[in-house]
């Protein structure tokens, strides 16, 4: 049976394939004899032993892609070198996680373009075992670039509504969120600020805690009115008169 996967590295080999109505399962293993020690680089042919990895790959319509990948240990027999036995590498797929490179490039994409419960309910029907927490750590694993931006906007958002609230910082030049603070409190926007110099325009809503952390941190900072919230208050101020 054919099936619409493309292989992500030329070498893999496919031993055998498991299918149902809701997933392919691929059995797949490298053919080359040898592997490089990520440490000193030497190749080596000395085989140590082998185990299984379980991953999750792109879907192939509703049915879910499953490899089962044998995943082999060699021995480093370069005497220099502190890593005596080390795990092949992969080019399409990191150590320790369970999600292809290119899975992981897909669900980045949907996270940083939606919210996470909405971006849950858009990938369930493909691979139902992705939560919105998965998102979330998603998110604040994406390493960001420091911003040279001068401009930036600031709020507060619910981790957990009542309980627990974070701070989101977004480039206003680039449209970007570039920061995920774990709190809203006044100490943690100073240490951010203080890293960032550069800000010299601050979009926020109307709380105490920002402005007067912007303030104390650099006085100079210009701090105007985020529209939202400029809006509603304007709209409250009219209902009232
Ligand atoms: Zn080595």
């Amino acid at each position: 049976m054919l099936i619409p996967w493309h292989a992500p590295e030329k070498q893999l080999s496919l031993q055998f394939m498991q299918t149902s109505k809701a997933a392919i399962i691929l059995h797949l293993q490298l053919v080359r004899s040898y592997a490089f020690c990520p440490s000193c680089g030497t190749q080596s042919t000395h085989l140590h032993s082998h185990y299984y990895r379980f991953l999750f790959d792109l879907s192939s319509g509703t049915q879910h892609i499953k490899i089962h990948l044998k995943s082999r240990k060699w021995f480093c027999d370069e005497s220099f070198c502190p890593r005596k036995i080390f795990t092949e590498r992969f080019s399409w797929v990191k150590p320790y996680t369970r999600r292809t490179d290119r899975l992981q490039v897909l669900l980045r994409r949907i996270a940083f373009s939606m919210g996470c419960r909405q971006a849950e309910q858009v990938i369930r029907p493909f691979l139902p075992s992705i939560s919105h927490d998965t998102f979330l750590r998603l998110i604040r694993a994406t390493r960001i670039e420091l911003p040279t931006t001068t401009a930036i906007g600031l709020d507060d958002f619910a981790f957990c509504k009542g309980h627990r609230y974070g701070t989101l910082i977004c480039d206003l030049i680039a449209h970007r969120p570039i920061a995920i603070l774990p709190e809203r409190t006044g100490e943690i926007i100073e240490n951010w600020l203080k890293q960032h110099p550069n800000i010299q325009l601050i979009s926020r809503d109307g709380s105490k805690t920002y402005r007067e952390a912007i303030t104390k941190t650099n006085p100079k900072i210009q701090q105007i009115s985020d529209r939202w919230h400029l809006l509603k208050n304007a709209k409250k101020h009219w209902g009232n008169g």
